[in-house]
């Protein structure tokens, strides 16, 4: 692993430095140069996590960000307002890092619920400790969450990442399944040793009505392992579980969403349902991505795989008002690439892994 692997990109930390926005049209939303717009927010909120997964952290955690260099409650939440009010965002989700490393969670997610509109505030977390705290997220106005599970093996888990709490993962699962989160995601990253029993993990998925999605695995590893020739695709999966089930026509309900959605026959022990592939490399869907994200720390990023960040949190912090930071934003996201690259041959990982910019 290198220390850039780590490390901050190229940040634009001068706030009066400003991205290239030549040939912008003067509209509202978060647009791009290649006609998309941003609509999804992913707002990370800590690079603390409480598991370490091989294909995300390193094995021991990212480099602790300072305290007050982490954006608060108050400031996330008027960036909230911001994209929902300015820019067009519908939908918020805090990620990290492990969202619920935060103890000061559920005011996040209050205030940022008081300025929303109606834009849905939900959360991807590893369900760790979700049992003690379910309730004063939902109150706070949390409305929907993904978990995410890749085996329900716990060697395995305990391998994949680094910690034996596979129970504690179910018992988030079902403390979620019980507040009224459904439908309820899992996401599972597709992973050479645990490809054996992905076949269990829908099976388990179907039996306890949560709507698994496998995520084909980036190259956002710290540990900088991924390798495109070892990488589990969707075309492989398809044919494990094909070895237990009955899978048939993939479909997609929303263009932007980058799942699609497979059909699966009911089976003796189990009942029908669906599956979703989120094919991230091998079919990508970059052509129809609606996301921003912005970074713990306060800068904007507009693609996973782009280094170029722009600061928010100067902007915050200098007193700037709500137009000179939606304009900032609306900057930084005009100079979205058009996608990951990963095809290319000269493909450079970003300088962030996954954990480090928010999944
Ligand atoms: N800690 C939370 C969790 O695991 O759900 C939220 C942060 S995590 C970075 C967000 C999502 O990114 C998770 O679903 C995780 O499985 C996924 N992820 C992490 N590293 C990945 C990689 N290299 N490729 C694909 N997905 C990855
Ligand atoms: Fe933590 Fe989530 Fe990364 Fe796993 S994927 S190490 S749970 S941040």
């Amino acid at each position: 692993m290198t220390s850039l692997a780590l490390g901050i990109p190229g940040i634009r930390r001068d706030p009066a430095a400003r991205p290239a926005t030549l040939g912008r049209p003067d509209v509202p939303g978060l647009i791009d140069r290649f006609g998309r717009t941003a609509r999804d927010l992913r707002i990370s909120i800590t690079e603390k996590c409480s598991l370490r997964c091989t294909y995300c952290m390193p094995e021991q955690g990212l480099p602790a960000i300072a305290r007050d260099d982490l954006l608060t409650a108050t400031e996330i939440a008027r960036l909230v307002e911001i994209g929902v009010r300015d820019l067009g965002v519908h939908d918020v989700r805090f990620t990290g890092g492990e969202p619920l490393m935060r103890a000061d969670l559920a005011e996040i997610i209050r205030r940022s619920s008081a300025v929303a509109g109606g834009a849905s505030i939900s959360m991807t977390t590893n369900g760790i400790g979700l049992d003690h705290r379910i309730h004063e997220l939902v109150d706070a106005g949390l409305t929907r969450i993904n978990i995410s599970l890749d085996t329900v093996d716990r060697d395995h888990f305990a391998r994949l990442t680094r910690r034996d709490r596979l129970p504690a993962v179910f018992a988030g699962i079902q403390a979620a399944k019980d507040a009224g989160l459904t439908p309820l995601k899992i996401n599972a990253v597709l992973m050479r040793d645990t490809l054996a029993g992905a076949a269990d993990l829908l099976e388990w998925s179907l039996q306890n009505g949560v709507r698994l999605r496998f995520i084909e695995q980036m190259p956002l590893d710290a540990d900088e392992q991924w390798a495109r020739d070892n990488m589990v695709d969707a075309a492989e999966l398809l044919s494990v579980l094909g070895t237990r089930f009955t899978v048939g026509r993939p479909h997609r309900d929303d263009p932007s969403d980058p799942a699609e959605e497979w059909n699966v026959e009911p089976t003796a022990s189990t009942p029908g349902g669906t599956v979703g592939i989120i094919a991230s490399v091998t079919r990508s869907f970059c052509a129809a991505c609606d996301r921003t994200r912005v970074t713990a720390e306060g800068t904007v990023r507009s693609c996973l795989f782009g280094d170029d960040e722009t600061d928010l949190r100067g902007l915050l912090r200098s007193g700037a008002d709500d137009a000179t930071l939606a304009d900032r934003w609306r900057a930084a996201m005009w100079g979205k690439q058009s996608g990951h690259g990963m095809e290319r041959a000269d493909f450079v990982r970003p300088a962030r892994s996954m954990g480090a910019i928010g999944g």
